[in-house]
């Protein structure tokens, strides 16, 4: 059976085997061995620290290799220097330099790894569902509507983003505690929670799992029609570093087919699709992924954080969202990057995400202005810098939660005063002279 939203004899795409590159087989990337050699042992010391992996679609199709330390998807996915505070660096470093044993590096990668906070918005805490009493692994459920299932075979990636807070469980140090092997769990939480509408399957990236296994999650849905559920959600960069995932792997065709059953028992199926920059849609594979998803009447909805040295450019977002628009995705969130791992390195002040983001909205049609932003996802919820403004003469950020753990907290606008150095939402302080922020009362 040829898959509905197939299409694919339109598109004329060569097909590729996966290959990915780990931190044990970096230097087998022939591009990697001709880099200059401070750049070559920068990486060969933050990547003790760092996960690195890389496809070989990635290597071959998306970074520049003429000008590597310049170029936006090199430092999207190798470690850079700048990751690790100087002292950091300069420890570990003179102990690659000085040719230490294997097990004393490890152990002093590890204890820089142990500083980072690989934790943000409490969520080894909070937002776990419980059922009697006992904690139900491999699922979050923070906003009413929306929970989060994290199956087990889909915690990791084609390739790593240098910014990931997810990189604890990439290097191990978190243990997978998030994750949960059983559909069936799944399906008795929906049951008991009518108030769910939507159920999002995420990661690390699910859809590296194969056709089959993710068949294996999604089916039950579609049978037992658990509880209210109207949307299933696939949180994903598939499209960005292994496209042929969707086009000509072996298992491509199955998922589609997936989809359209997804489709047509009624849900609305949307591939929640992380684009970092303009680069990763400019390929044919790219683009032949994009409309393909899209043929089979599920919407692709574009997220990302705003990542200081990799897209803190308002032409950047720009044409990402002219490019989304002109393939038939829509634009979703622009997110501020989390306060995890090296924040320092990758941070933009809110002030001047703000900034990029109004620049980029006005110059796109109404039709990418679909786009909200730039928001952080805060322990309280998701928080949008709506505007910077200046009232009873003091300056100021209008706030306001577009998702929240309370939702009579959503919509509500609430002011801090204006900070140029504040990155996150702890860095600020209420306006008006007022202790607290309404939702901390
Ligand atoms: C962003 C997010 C969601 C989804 O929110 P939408 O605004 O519906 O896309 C769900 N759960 C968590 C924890 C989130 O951070
Ligand atoms: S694709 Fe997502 S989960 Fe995977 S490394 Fe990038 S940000 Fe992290």
């Amino acid at each position: 059976m040829q898959a509905k939203g197939g299409r694919l004899s339109k598109i004329n795409i060569k097909s590729k085997s996966y290959k990915a590159f780990t931190t044990r087989t970096i230097e087998t990337i022939p591009q990697f061995a001709a880099l200059p050699s401070e750049i070559h042992d920068a990486i060969e010391t933050v990547s003790r620290v760092m996960p690195f992996r890389a496809s070989n679609y990635v290597i071959d199709e998306l970074i520049d290799w003429d000008r590597p330390a310049e170029d936006p998807i090199f430092r999207l996915i190798f470690p850079q220097k700048g990751m690790l505070s100087p002292e950091d660096y300069d420890s570990l470093a003179s102990k690659v330099r000085a040719g230490e044993p294997e097990a004393v590096l490890k152990e002093e990668a590890r204890r820089i790894q142990q500083k980072m906070n690989p934790h943000p918005a409490g969520q080894m805490e909070l937002n776990v569902p419980k059922c009697g009493g006992e904690t139900i692994n491999g699922m979050q459920h923070k906003y009413r509507e929306t929970v989060l299932f994290f199956p087990s075979q889909g915690q990791v990636c084609h390739a790593y983003c240098t910014y990931c807070f997810r990189w604890a469980q990439f290097v191990g140090v978190d243990d997978l505690r998030f994750a949960c092997g059983d559909p069936q769990a799944l399906i008795t939480y929906l049951k008991n929670h009518p108030e769910v509408t939507d159920v999002l399957f995420t990661g690390g990236d699910p859809l590296i799992m194969s056709s089959r296994i993710i068949r294996r999650y999604v089916e039950p849905i579609l049978k037992e029609r658990p509880g209210n559920v109207r949307s299933i959600r696939f949180g994903t960069k598939v499209a960005a570093y292994w496209p042929y995932r969707f086009l000509t792997d072996k298992d491509a065709d199955d998922l589609i087919r997936l989809f359209d059953e997804i489709i047509d028992a009624g849900y609305h199926l949307a591939i929640m699709s992380h684009f970092t920059h303009n680069r990763e849609l400019e390929t044919d594979a790219a683009k032949a992924a994009i409309r393909r998803l899209v043929s089979t009447g599920a919407n692709v909805r574009c997220q990302a954080p705003l990542i200081h040295h990799i897209n803190d450019d308002p032409q950047v977002w720009r044409t990402m969202w002219e490019t989304q628009v002109s393939l038939g995705a829509v634009p979703y969130y622009m997110f501020i990057e989390r306060d995890t791992g090296p924040k320092e390195y990758f941070s933009v002040p809110l002030g001047r995400a703000y900034e990029i983001f109004t620049e980029a909205y006005s110059q796109v049609s109404g039709l990418a202005r679909t786009v909200r932003g730039p928001s952080m996802s805060a322990t309280p919820g998701k928080v949008l810098v709506d505007g910077v403004t200046e009232l009873g003469g003091e300056k100021l950020f209008a706030l306001k939660f577009i998702q929240a753990r309370d939702p009579k907290w959503v919509n509500r606008l609430f002011f801090a005063k204006y900070d140029e150095n504040a990155t996150w939402l702890d860095d600020l302080t209420p306006a008006f002279g007022e202790k607290k922020f309404f939702f901390e009362a």
